[in-house]
């Protein structure tokens, strides 16, 4: 439908800077810029009703990864670089919670574990974790000390890793190792929290804009949306694993993950975060009844990007991860099932930066957007207000 005089020469007149995807980054972008230019006109364009992304459909841990993770990260990045994406996720939580307040996200210091099981690549795995327990310990413990001290409750001198003889025995693990510095957030609330924000800053937030392009032009950028071509001076996109549709280069994917809701008798899970299998697999309380079992991302199943389905390959992958829950939790119902989206790449940094002079893009969020991405959209918001 074409649009009418109000629409073009006010509602939808050339904007400072527009931001591309309501997520987590696009949304912490969005504030920063609006939060230090006031006058400004800030923009946010998100495609679906609320967010089509990882950000209303992940499991919420404010975690900074897991032992196995982190060996992981050692083979393929090296501990200068493991040590930066632990800060990374360290700061950026921080940032979230001076952004929104940890009281909108519903944040608990539950603490999270890893459980390892009798199988053999646990028991490998746990070799490792044996010989590399010094090295790890002081790679986390120095950013994770320096950025949340003053946040966490429980900070007085507590190390990165322990072991955790109970929580093993009570759900039936080999070996527990207890991350005293982990929590959760309550995933709804955080993205209300956003949305609060961004209308008392005076963000303009439209969604059901889809972007299908973007071409520079004299007076800067034109974007090609469903409701016409929208002018901005800058542009931040925000599109995660989705940013090859408007700029080509940059090394990111959509891969999907599955997540279940599972209805369990009273009190079956401690309260808490919980890592399996280097944290492919992935549980949490949600209530006393109910409880979050999610990931499965390395056995390799694909699923068509939105609006797209496979109902048979879901099904596959959801009896496979309900197989995977038995061996920690009797449940009696599954709820809720979905599939999210993550964008990676060869490795877990982010990926920021400018491919043409006012065209932006913060990207490559991997499994840990929660925890990183307040961070990476304020650098972006940076970047977008230097420029
Ligand atoms: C199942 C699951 C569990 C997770 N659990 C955790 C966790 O426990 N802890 C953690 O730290 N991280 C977790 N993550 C990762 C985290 O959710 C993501 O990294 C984060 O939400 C990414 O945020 P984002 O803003 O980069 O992207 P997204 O949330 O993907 O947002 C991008 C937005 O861009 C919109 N968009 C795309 N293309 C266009 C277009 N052309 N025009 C307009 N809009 C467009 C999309 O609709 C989407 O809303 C999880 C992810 C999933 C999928």
């Amino acid at each position: 439908m074409p649009t009418g005089y109000w629409e073009t020469e006010h509602l939808l007149r050339p904007a400072d800077i527009t931001v591309v995807g309501a997520g987590i980054v696009g949304m912490s972008t969005a504030l920063h810029v609006k939060r230090a230019r006031p006058e400004a006109l800030v923009r946010l364009l998100e495609r679906a009703p609320l967010s089509s992304g990882g950000t209303t459909r992940n499991a919420g841990f404010a975690c900074f990864g897991s032992a196995g993770e982190w060996l992981d990260d050692l083979d393929a990045v090296g501990p200068h670089a493991l040590q930066g994406l632990i800060r990374m996720r360290a700061e950026g939580l921080a940032e979230l919670i001076r952004l929104l307040g940890a009281e909108a996200l519903g944040l608990r210091w539950t603490g999270g574990w890893e459980l390892l099981s009798p199988s053999e690549e646990d028991t490998q795995l746990l070799d490792r974790i044996h010989a590399h327990w010094k090295t790890l310990q002081d790679l986390a413990g120095d950013p994770l000390h320096a950025a949340l001290d003053h946040l966490h409750p429980a900070a007085d001198a507590r190390p990165a890793l322990e072991w955790d003889r109970d929580r093993a025995e009570a759900l039936g693990a080999t070996h527990a190792i207890h991350l005293p510095w982990e929590g959760m957030i309550h995933t709804g609330n955080m993205v209300a929290a956003f949305h609060r924000a961004l209308d008392d800053a005076g963000v303009q937030r439209l969604h059901g804009v889809e972007v299908k392009g973007v071409s520079s032009s004299p007076s800067g950028w034109t974007l090609d949306t469903n409701v016409g071509g929208l002018h901005s001076q800058r542009i931040g996109l925000c599109t995660n694993g989705l940013v090859a549709h408007l700029v080509g280069g940059l090394e990111v994917r959509p891969v999907p993950n599955r997540v279940l809701v599972l209805r369990v008798a009273p009190g079956s899970l401690p309260e808490g975060t919980y890592h399996i299998d280097r944290g492919y697999l992935y549980m949490r309380t949600l209530d006393d009844r109910h409880v979050l079992f999610g990931g499965g991302r390395h056995w390799g199943f694909e699923l068509p990007l939105p609006p797209g389905r496979d109902e048979a390959t879901e099904a596959q992958w959801d009896d496979r991860l309900l197989a995977a829950s038995r061996h920690w939790i009797q449940s009696e119902e599954v709820t809720h099932r979905w599939t999210g989206w993550l964008g990676v790449g060869p490795d877990r940094r982010p990926l920021i930066g400018e491919s043409q002079p006012g065209l932006h893009h913060a990207v490559r969020m991997g499994g840990m957007g929660v925890a990183i991405g307040a961070q990476v959209g304020r650098e972006l918001a940076a970047n977008l207000l230097k420029a």
